[in-house]
């Protein structure tokens, strides 16, 4: 987990620094469904009202091609800069009051990364990404992945909808398969 216990850094005056290295480090949002592995490094730098967190983070999601619609990961390189604010105050032990999209630093002193990294990667996925740039897609007529085999249909152009196409053709098909009618 690229989880920190800042309990001395909280102590510690203003600009003080710590600095780590995340090597392919799972990271878990159990409540969104989330997980990924980021490698970078990270800086944790005192201020005022917390910790600032500057870390430059790679993340390799698992995505779905958006022509041929075959898994695809993508590698994806973060730069992150969040302020996270302590629940309580590390001296007098009082509530921090803080804007709810606001980090937090847990009462056991832990900063979790996790929520950022996954906050980071949603805004920087491709809209539509591609298992290669040179994807032949799915044939729109009979859907066969034209990247595994051409099949006798393949005189049309690829047009980016035709993907999608095929594949809102083959969940009708399931759709009617599993029906009650069926
Ligand atoms: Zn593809
Ligand atoms: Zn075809």
């Amino acid at each position: 987990m690229p989880q920190f216990n800042v309990a001395t850094l909280l102590q510690e005056p203003v600009g003080a620094t710590r600095r780590a290295t995340l090597e392919d480090e799972p990271l878990a949002v159990p409540a969104a469904g989330y997980t990924a592995r980021a490698s970078g490094s990270v800086e944790l730098i005192r201020t005022g009202r917390g910790v600032l967190v500057r870390a430059r983070l790679r993340v390799r999601p698992q995505l779905e091609c958006a022509r041929c619609l075959s898994p695809c990961s993508v590698d994806l390189p973060l730069t992150i800069a969040e302020e996270f604010v302590p629940l309580r105050d590390p001296i007098s032990g009082a509530t921090v009051a803080a804007d709810a999209d606001e980090f937090r630093i847990d009462t056991q002193h832990h900063l979790d990364l996790s929520e950022a990294v996954r906050q980071y990667e949603q805004a920087a996925l491709p809209l539509r990404p591609l298992c290669r740039e040179d994807c032949a897609g799915l044939c729109p007529v009979c859907g066969q992945n034209l990247n595994v085999r051409r099949c006798e249909h393949e005189a049309e152009p690829a047009e980016p909808w035709q993907g999608l196409a095929a594949l809102a053709e083959r969940l009708r098909s399931e759709e009617s398969d599993g029906g009650p009618q069926a």
